[in-house]
């Protein structure tokens, strides 16, 4: 059984490592394994039986549940299930959450259709798959999405960035190396990454320039949009399994994508306008009234398909991304959580930092609410916490580690606001924003 999500406090019996840090987690009746351990118990018993002259006997099929470990058998989980299990990690964003938990839930399910075709009531039924798009300023949570979930997959899954890739004939990689990555991740078993997913990140990066078509060539923009339309279709493609640009005595890895789901996202800066442009139309051409409904601080809520391709995606690279989904900005309340909240937060990180030097860190809620005010006046959404923090707790990182918080004193050192301001208001806010 594979149990994931649902028992934080579950631990291998055997190297103690955490849900989080392994793959699988195998229950029994008083413990867990981890696919590690069962590897290496694996390799024990072999020994052990070949000490007492028996050859281990094994089956094609848990070889290869040996070598890869996607290839077992593919444990579904529902959607509530699944956004709970994000929530552990990211703060708000719940129309992101939602949409990627139910993308995720249907990819499963078509994978199931595939392997088992269980789910076909009809003999000409299939479930397409949904391609999303995930849209939302920097530093508001698309990538921790992104990283969150392939926790808890059981299929192959990476990350790549849209930046790297140019046209064909120019210096660069080929779109197809996003699936050479994949390839990577479960060990170039093909079959494995035909049923993977990939986020694309900074897609918005590779939009037509507008205001240049012309008089140079646009190699990463609209070139790559083209490439990247047949594998998101789904077709096969060929890819260099090493990645990089393809050459003619390179051997190539035929792979189908017809069931890897991408999800691509960017921050799309400047769409807003384009969203206000579209709504004001829309609102003055039917009801007047209705404007004053409109959320202006937060256009992104209403993004559609038509905003992404009047940015610069080509209408059929947006066609294959028929679900878009926004992230919203982060407000001040929003910072204060991902400060302390998360399992990886911030505030729990330095915290351990310090006690590791047996120093107990106590950073005020009057602390944390200025860092959060502090952060929302960057303008770098979570990104700026970091930055503030380091800020303000460098001079401790350098000093307490060779002098204490002082003798005879209790080893605590507490940061209070006033502490935070001096601290801000010491280092210069360029370099803050540069961070
Ligand atoms: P982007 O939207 O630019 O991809 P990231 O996901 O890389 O942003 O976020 C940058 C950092 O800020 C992350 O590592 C994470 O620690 C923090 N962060 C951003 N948004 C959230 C959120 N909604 N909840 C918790 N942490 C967040």
């Amino acid at each position: 059984m594979i149990k994931r999500g649902k028992t934080p406090q579950h631990k291998c019996s055997f190297c103690g490592r955490g849900e989080d840090d392994v793959m699988i987690l195998v229950s029994g009746l008083d413990g867990q394994i981890c696919e590690a351990c069962t590897e290496k118990s694996q390799e024990i018993i072999d020994q052990e039986l070949r000490r007492a002259g028996v050859e281990p006997q094994r089956s094609d099929n848990a070889v290869a549940v040996k070598s890869n470990p996607f290839s077992g058998p593919l444990k579904v989980i529902p959607p509530r299930e699944i956004k709970a299990f994000l929530d552990k990690y990211v703060i708000g964003q719940d129309d992101a959450k939602k949409v990627l938990s139910v993308a995720v839930y249907n990819h499963y399910k078509r994978l199931q259709q595939e392997e088992k075709g269980s789910l076909k009531t009809d003999e000409d039924v299939d479930i397409e798959k949904s391609n999303v798009l995930f849209v939302g300023q920097t530093g508001t949570g698309k990538t921790l999405l992104a990283k969150s979930i392939a926790k808890l997959l059981n299929v192959p899954f990476t990350i790549v960035d849209a930046t790297i890739f140019t046209e064909a004939g120019y210096v660069g990689e080929d779109v197809e190396s996003i699936l050479s990555r994949l390839l990577q991740v479960c060990d170039y078993d093909e079959k494995a990454a035909e049923r993977g997913i990939v986020f694309i990140d900074e897609i918005d990066k590779i939009a037509r320039k507008q205001d240049n078509p012309s008089i140079t060539r646009d190699v990463s923009g609209e070139g790559v949009q083209q490439g990247m339309l047949k594998m998101l279709e789904g077709s096969e493609v060929l890819v260099p399994p090493q990645g990089g640009r393809k050459h003619p005595e390179q051997k190539l890895v035929k792979i189908n994508t017809q069931n890897i789901l991408f999800i691509c996202g960017g921050a799309f800066d400047g769409i807003e306008k384009i969203i206000a442009r579209r709504v004001n139309t829309q609102v003055i051409g039917y009801n007047k009234k209705e404007s004053d409904d409109i959320d202006k601080e937060n256009l992104l809520q209403y993004i559609s398909p038509q905003d992404v391709k009047n940015f610069g995606l080509i209408p059929e690279l947006v066609g294959r991304m028929p679900v878009v989904a926004h992230l919203d900005p982060l407000d001040i309340n929003s910072l204060r959580r991902i400060l302390t909240e998360p399992r990886n937060a911030l505030v729990r990180q330095y915290e351990k930092i310090f006690s590791m030097e047996g120093i107990k860190l106590i950073i005020e809620p009057s602390a944390i609410d200025m860092i959060a005010e502090k952060a929302f006046d960057f303008k770098l959404g979570a990104r700026g916490l970091r930055s503030l923090c380091e800020t303000i707790l460098t001079d401790a990182m350098f000093d307490l580690p060779t002098i204490g918080v002082g003798k005879g004193e209790k080893q605590q050192l507490i940061i209070d606001a006033a502490y935070v301001k001096s601290k801000v208001e010491g280092a210069k806010r360029a370099k803050l924003k540069a961070a």
